[in-house]
């Protein structure tokens, strides 16, 4: 057994502190599965972990990074052996369990699934948690029965990694899809990715009111707050917003006034422990559907050693689409 590199968070008295580490892997965790990670990315919550602005991180020392992709390296579980190509997004990686930000990972084989058939380990990183989350999303408002008939669908923090692939899909669903973006020097962007209006985020930002002029019948809120308190005053009657993030604040100042007078549903996306038949669903649909040029747009490249540094640019609102971490 030897070292490998990682950025490993510690905390003293001062608060926590991210920085590149030789770690042993002696000290790696149980798990049955132990794999050569090649590529992982930053998501809002990667962001989180690696200045320590929120409590992500519940266990010290701990290697952040909440998903990843590779290949296994040793298997003690049935499902998967040396050489197979994996993908995980969270079950706690990077939060309580060691996670994506080392050349190797030890995780549990019930947590992995294959690669998916038609990706790279790179796209699929590309896509990553913010991706499969927004694919979730989608398939929520499917399940309530929701289609492109019904009218437009909403998608806020558009420019952020949720809201493009958000965009991506329900385009190419069949939506009308209304962007919401702080950043409308954007728009070429979103409408690339699909957006048939774009809106400034501002219009969501004001006082909210009881009900407001409908808008839309559908949408993909990665804002929360205010933000999300307008998006449903303003949902069609019988229409269902899926909820999935806090990047605007984790309040909601709304009133029950969408629920019991349009019917409008609030449906509640979690990626985290989300049960393996609907994951292995979200990235079979992705892999058929997400339009690789579009993906392609919205992605970024970093190697490892830039993670630290790139960290706050995704809390400040600054990263467009999604970043994939290449692990050299
Ligand atoms: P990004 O930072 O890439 O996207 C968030 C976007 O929200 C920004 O790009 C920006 O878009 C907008 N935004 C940021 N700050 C504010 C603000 N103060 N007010 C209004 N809008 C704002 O993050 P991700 O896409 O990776 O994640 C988005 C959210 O979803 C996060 O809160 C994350 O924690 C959550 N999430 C939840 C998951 C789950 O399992 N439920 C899984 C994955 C993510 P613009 O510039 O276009 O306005």
């Amino acid at each position: 057994m030897g070292t490998f590199k990682a950025i490993v968070v510690t905390k003293d008295d001062g608060g926590t502190r991210a920085a590149y580490a030789d770690f042993d892997e002696a000290e790696l965790m149980d798990g049955d599965v132990t794999v050569r990670v090649t590529h992982s990315t930053l998501n809002y919550k990667d962001g989180l972990a690696i200045t320590g602005r929120a409590p992500v991180v519940r266990r010290f020392p701990m290697i952040p990074g909440i998903d990843f992709a590779g290949t296994v390296e040793e298997s003690r579980h049935p499902d998967f052996a040396p050489g197979d190509a994996v993908v995980l997004n969270g079950w706690g990686a990077g939060e309580t369990h060691l996670g994506a930000y080392g050349e190797k990972a030890r995780v549990k084989g019930d947590w992995l699934i294959p690669l998916p058939q038609g990706l790279t380990a790179a796209e699929a990183m590309a896509i990553g948690t913010a991706g499969y989350t927004a694919m979730l999303a989608v398939l929520a408002l499917e399940r309530h029965g929701l289609s492109p008939a019904d009218g437009p669908a909403v998608v806020t923090g558009a420019a952020g990694g949720v809201g493009s692939v958000a965009i991506a899909l329900l385009a190419k669903a069949g939506w009308h899809v209304v962007a919401s973006t702080g950043r409308t020097q954007e728009t070429g962007y979103l409408e690339g990715l699909g957006a048939a209006e774009v809106i400034d985020r501002s219009e969501l930002a004001g006082p909210v009111r009881p009900l407001a002029k409908e808008r839309w019948s559908a949408g993909i809120d990665s804002v929360g707050s205010t933000t999300l308190a307008n998006v449903l005053s303003m949902t069609r009657y019988h229409g269902a917003i899926a909820a999935c993030g806090l990047a605007g604040g984790m309040d909601l100042p709304s009133s029950v006034a969408p629920f019991i007078l349009r019917g409008v549903a609030l449906l509640g996306v979690d990626s985290v422990y989300c049960p393996k038949p609907r994951r292995l669903e979200a990235w079979a649909r992705m892999a058929r559907d997400l339009d690789r040029a579009k993906l392609a747009a919205m992605t970024t490249t970093i190697p490892f050693e830039r993670v630290i540094d790139v960290a706050p640019d995704i809390l400040a609102g600054k990263v467009r689409g999604r970043i994939v971490v290449d692990m050299g």
